[in-house]
This record gives structure tokens, C-alpha cells and sequence, in this order.
């Protein structure tokens, strides 16, 4: 057995909205259902006083619970409170969000009637835990190994955040790979070994944008750049369409819904609904029976009406495609396959601007947008594991990155030492020196964008090199070196040339990513929870078992046939005890399981050899 050693070994497609899971299973790639029959699972969690949800269980109280229903966790992962696009969506999140120590944005649930604050890999963790019971459950063993995907423009700190979101959910994250060279591998895998294709696959997903640009050439996958937007997708539609009907129920009844978190919440959910219909039909209805003060909202729109509202932000991911085609160097009269994935890329209007882009050649809508990714994942996880045919272990897939990283030189300039898009894994280089006589240390402060002001780019650490030896200045030669490993996630080291000292770092000191020991706690704390969701089922098991055996009796003593043959004691004995059980259910508060069992087994001493004499009598 090759790779990690361990399988079966599944990939995640960690979706803003949505999240799917597959494996490779009886000779294919298997979408993995959950247990509500579905292929996708709501990234949502949510904190209720008796328990915490996952999934679909989530999603569909979120009207109920608006305030502790959490969902969009990607769009906060490795990001930092202070950020302008964290500030602007937490204006329409329904959950609250609050700044954390250093910067980090934390959420805030009240959950068993307790204030809880989760950092966004926490609740990432709960999401990618819920995808591996789902594969748990199918599999029928215990499963640890995953391929994890993240938009290809996701940064260093947003890709770590997510490997350690996989971490504290107890999975060893073998490789974290970008949405869209998953999405290449789910429409490529068939054509391997039909020449060198050039492939665009535009992925307009909840969250966000990514495009990539690839070589499919017998089993190698080798991407030659990547444009994207990590905030900008389905929602922004959804929000657009909220702003537009807010603004209509304000006008028309002089009230703003805006401060009520259920309406707002109402509100939205009918508008995506809208949205999605839209991809088919040419019209339709926004209804909300009673939105707010008692007053129903409706609002009829059509699918140029939708167009027109969100126009700058299509146009938005069409010049995406554009700067990526211009990186790789590549006219769009060699792109051999355009692919759409992403579940907002159904959006007629979207497509006609991409085909109008590529002179009316015809898209490629073969892919399912909603399960590509995983499937491609799950290829990339098999091909790990030492598992899957021939052609997966075959698959070699280059990956590049997509931000350019450097160090800050003199006041604030970006000096880049990886340029975007340059293939991953790598190591670069670059000489450095002092800027005064007899310097003996330099901070060396690690930058990502593509600026040329440090300001203007993403910080993601620093460190200082000490101990140089006293000299004129530009004498000493200080050798910058960054490596990058396959996940995209950084190192950087420095060393003096003349002394040999050096110093290295993970780029695990940004600010906004968590250290070791949080992310132990978080374990613990993950552990934590899952006892508690253990112990919840159990009770809610137990709870149900004595609720069933109670009415079943009831109804069993009052059934004619059977209820006739129980003598006139045995049943008011009967429904004595019923009638007991049922008082005490409605009035308990906090029970444990096993109070339950031992209502139970009371009952059922009462109840069973009575029943049991009609039966030898029959
Ligand atoms: P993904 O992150 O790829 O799962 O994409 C989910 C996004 O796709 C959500 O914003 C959905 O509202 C959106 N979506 C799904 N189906 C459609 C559709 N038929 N038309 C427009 N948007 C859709």
C-alpha cells in the first residue's frame, strides 16, 4: 500500500453553502449520500439549548434560530476581524461575530443557555466531522485520511486555517488541493490519453470565484494560472436580491426590516429560492407570508430584472477569466474546453457573458457543478492511499500558486520573491542585505499580493534574523529562501551568509491563525462535544423508546379487538401507568438516559404481563 498508507481515504469539497463528500468505492468514484438522502450537506451549524445540529438538521431550523444557526464559516477562515470584507458580511449575518484576541474574528452562540464564542475552524471542523460520518456511515468503518479542497485563490493563511479545521476534526488532512484542479480532474479523468487539451474551468461556487486555467496531457493535470475571488459567489447574488427587496418593503410600507435577524433570514432564503428557479424559468415570485409586523412581502421578478441588479458582479467573474487567460499566456482561441462548475454557474446570464467571451463556443456543462470537486478530491485522496486503478495512480497533478509572495524591503516595498502562479511545490530564493553601517539584525516581514506596497498587501508574519556581523552597510548578504509545499502552505528562512546563522518559520505566527495549543484545545474541546451530541442522542433514543411503548400500549387497550380481552382491572391498571408516564414526560426538565430506561422498565412490568395473558388466552 502506497502514500498514507491508511485508506479508505475520502475527499471533502468544503463548500461555503454546500459541502459533499466521495471515495473511491467498488471500482469508481461514489458520491457519498448523507443520512437524509442527500448529495450535498448545508456547511451549517447550529446551537440550540438541548443540542448542537450539523447539516441539513442545521439549515432547516435556521428560521427558528436564526441568532445561533451559523453557516458561511469559509468566508471567515484565516481571515482577519479587521478585514473590510469580514466587516461587510457580518452586517448580514443573522449570528453574531465579535473580534477575538489578535485580531481573529470569533462567533458568538449561546448554546445549552451558555454564551459560547467558536473561532471559524472550529465550525469548519464540525462541518468536515459531519462529512466524515456521512462516509463513516456509508463505508461502515472508521475513516481518518482526507483530501480537502479550497478555492485555488485561497492565501496561506486561509488554506492552513482549513488544514487545522481538518485537524481538530480528528482527520490527517493528506493534501489540501484547489477546487478547480478537482473539478479538472472529475471532467479530464475520462479523456486521459486523448491528446493535450487546454481546459478553463470557471468555478462560481456560494462564496466565491475561481478560475483556472490547465493542461490535461496523458494523466498530468498541470495548471497554468489561476484568477479568483474568495468573495464573490451565490451569496453576494442573494444579498443583492435582499438589498433590492428591503428597499421595496420600505418603500411601499415605510418599514425596515433591517435589525430583525428572522426577517432578514426569511427574506434571503426566499430570495436564493428566487435565484435558483431563475436558471429556469423567466419569472418568478418572491412570497413571505407575514415578513414583518404582520405584513406579507411579494414581489414579482424577472431573470433580466436579477441580471441587471447583479451585472457588475458578473462582469466581475468574466474579467477573472480574462486575467487568467492573459497569466498563462494563453488566447482564448486555444482553450480547448470551457467547464463550468459551481452551482451558481447555472446562471443563464453568466453563461451567455462566458460564451460571448469565448466567440459563442459552446460551454461544457457535462459536470455535475455540485459534486466535481469532491469527486475530483476523492481521485486525488485514492491515488494517496495507494487505492483506486491504474489511471489514478497515474494522475499527477501540478498545482501553482496564486498570490505572489515577498518580503517588505526599505520603507514598504514588496520585494516578490515567488511570483504568482509559479508551479507548487517549490523553493525560491533572493539575496538581501543591510541598510546601515553595522546593522546586526533585519526583520524580515513576509507579504502575499500582487502590490508593489507592502501596505496595500496581506501580512503573514515576520521574524528577525540576529547575531550579523558588524559591517558597512550592503556588505553583508543575507539569503532570503521561500518554500512552498503542495498544500500551498509556506516556509521562510534566512540565513547569513559569512556566519551561517539562521532562522526559519512555518508562516504559523500570523496573527490571525491559531497556535498549537489552541488547536489542541480545540481538539479536546471538538471531543467535548461530541460526548455531549453522544449523550443527547442517547437520551433523545431513550426518551423516544418509553414515548413509543407508551402509546403503543395506550392504543393497544384500546383497540377493540385486543383492548376487549383485557380484564377491567388489568387496563385501568394500564392506562394508570400511561397516564402517569405521559404527566411525568411532559413535565420533566433535565433527565438523563438512563431515567428514561428505568421509566421504561417500570412500564413495561406493569403493562407486559398483563398484555401477555390475552396472548395465551388467544
Ligand atoms: P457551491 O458552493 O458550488 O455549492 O454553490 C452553491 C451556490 O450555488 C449557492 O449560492 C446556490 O444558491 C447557487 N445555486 C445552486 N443552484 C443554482 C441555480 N440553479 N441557479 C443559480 N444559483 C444556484
Amino acid at each position: 500500500m502506497a502514500g498514507e498508507g491508511e485508506w479508505p481515504a475520502i475527499g471533502i469539497d468544503l463548500g461555503t453553502t454546500y459541502s459533499c463528500v466521495a471515495v473511491w468505492q467498488n471500482d469508481r468514484i461514489e458520491i457519498i449520500v448523507n443520512d437524509q438522502g442527500n448529495r450535498t450537506t448545508p456547511s451549517h451549524v447550529a446551537f440550540t439549548d438541548k443540542e448542537r445540529l450539523v447539516g441539513d438538521a442545521a439549515k432547516n431550523q435556521v428560521d427558528k434560530n436564526p441568532t445561533n444557526s451559523v453557516f458561511d464559516a469559509k468566508r471567515l477562515i484565516g481571515r482577519r476581524f479587521s478585514d473590510s470584507s469580514v466587516q461587510n458580511d457580518i452586517k448580514l449575518w443573522p449570528f453574531k461575530v465579535i473580534e477575538g484576541p489578535i485580531d481573529k474574528p470569533m462567533i458568538v452562540v449561546t448554546y445549552k443557555g451558555e454564551e459560547k464564542h467558536f473561532a471559524a475552524e472550529e465550525i469548519s471542523s464540525m462541518v468536515l466531522k459531519k462529512m466524515r460520518e456521512i462516509a463513516e456511515a456509508y463505508l461502515g468503518t472508521t475513516v481518518k485520511n482526507a483530501v480537502v479542497t479550497v478555492p485555488a485563490y485561497f492565501n496561506d493563511s486561509q488554506r492552513k486555517a482549513t488544514k487545522d479545521a481538518g485537524g481538530i476534526a480528528g482527520l490527517n488532512v493528506m493534501r489540501i488541493i484547489s477546487e478547480p484542479t478537482a473539478a479538472a480532474i472529475g471532467y479530464g479523468l475520462d479523456k486521459v490519453g486523448s491528446g493535450k487539451r487546454n481546459v478553463l474551468i470557471f468555478d462560481l461556487g456560494g462564496g466565491t470565484t475561481d478560475v483556472s486555467l490547465l493542461t490535461i496531457d496523458n494523466g498530468t493535470f498541470e495548471v497554468k494560472a489561476v484568477a479568483g475571488d474568495t468573495h464573490l459567489g451565490g451569496e453576494d447574488f442573494d444579498n443583492k436580491m435582499l438589498k433590492h427587496c428591503v428597499k421595496i418593503f420600505k418603500r411601499h410600507h415605510n418599514e425596515n426590516i433591517n435589525g430583525n435577524a428572522r426577517a432578514v433570514r426569511r427574506l434571503r432564503t426566499a430570495c436564493e429560492r428566487a435565484k435558483r428557479i431563475l436558471s429556469s424559468a423567466v419569472e418568478t415570485n418572491i412570497d413571505v407570508d407575514s415578513l414583518y409586523n404582520g405584513i406579507d412581502f411579494s414581489l414579482s421578478i424577472t431573470r433580466a430584472r436579477f441580471a441587471e441588479l447583479n451585472m457588475d458582479l458578473f462582469r466581475k467573474s468574466i474579467e477573472l477569466v480574462e486575467k487568467c487567460l492573459t497569466d498563462a499566456k494563453m488566447d482564448k482561441s486555444e482553450v480547448h474546453d470551457v467547464v463550468l462548475t459551481g452551482g451558481s454557474s447555472r446562471i443563464p446570464r453568466v453563461q451567455e457573458l462566458l460564451q460571448d467571451l469565448f466567440d459563442g463556443k459552446q460551454l461544457n456543462k457535462s459536470i455535475n457543478p455540485d459534486e466535481a470537486v469532491a469527486y475530483g478530491a476523492a481521485v486525488q485522496a485514492a491515488k494517496m492511499a495507494g487505492m483506486g486503478n491504474e489511471k489514478i495512480q497515474n494522475i499527477v497533478l501540478l498545482d501553482v500558486t496564486p498570490l505572489s509572495l515577498g518580503v517588505k524591503v526599505r520603507l514598504d516595498e514588496m520585494s516578490v520573491v515567488i511570483p504568482r502562479n509559479t508551479a507548487i511545490p517549490t523553493k525560491m530564493d533572493h539575496d538581501y542585505t543591510t541598510f546601515f553601517d553595522n546593522q546586526t539584525s533585519v526583520l524580515v516581514s513576509v507579504y502575499e499580493g500582487e502590490r508593489a506596497r507592502t501596505v496595500d498587501n496581506n501580512w503573514l508574519g515576520e521574524f528577525e534574523l540576529t547575531r550579523i556581523p558588524a559591517a558597512p552597510k550592503c556588505v553583508p548578504q543575507i539569503k532570503v529562501c521561500f518554500e512552498i509545499d503542495a498544500n500551498g502552505i509556506m516556509k521562510v528562512s534566512a540565513v547569513e551568509k559569512t556566519t551561517g546563522i539562521s532562522y526559519g518559520i512555518t508562516i504559523t505566527n500570523y496573527k490571525a491563525s491559531l497556535s498549537t495549543e489552541e488547536i489542541h484545545r480545540m481538539v479536546l474541546d471538538a471531543k467535548k462535544y461530541e460526548v455531549e451530541d453522544d449523550e443527547h442522542m442517547k437520551k433523545a433514543k431513550a426518551k423516544e423508546a418509553l414515548e413509543n411503548y407508551a402509546y403503543k400500549m395506550r392504543s393497544t387497550v384500546t383497540d377493540k379487538e385486543i383492548g376487549d380481552k383485557v380484564d377491567a382491572a388489568g387496563k385501568e391498571k394500564i392506562e394508570a401507568a400511561i397516564k402517569h408516564v405521559i404527566r411525568w414526560l411532559n413535565g420533566i426538565q433535565h433527565v438523563e438516559a438512563d431515567e428514561f430506561e428505568e421509566k421504561l422498565i417500570g412500564l413495561e412490568l406493569i403493562c407486559n404481563p398483563i398484555i401477555a395473558k390475552i396472548s395465551r388466552r388467544q
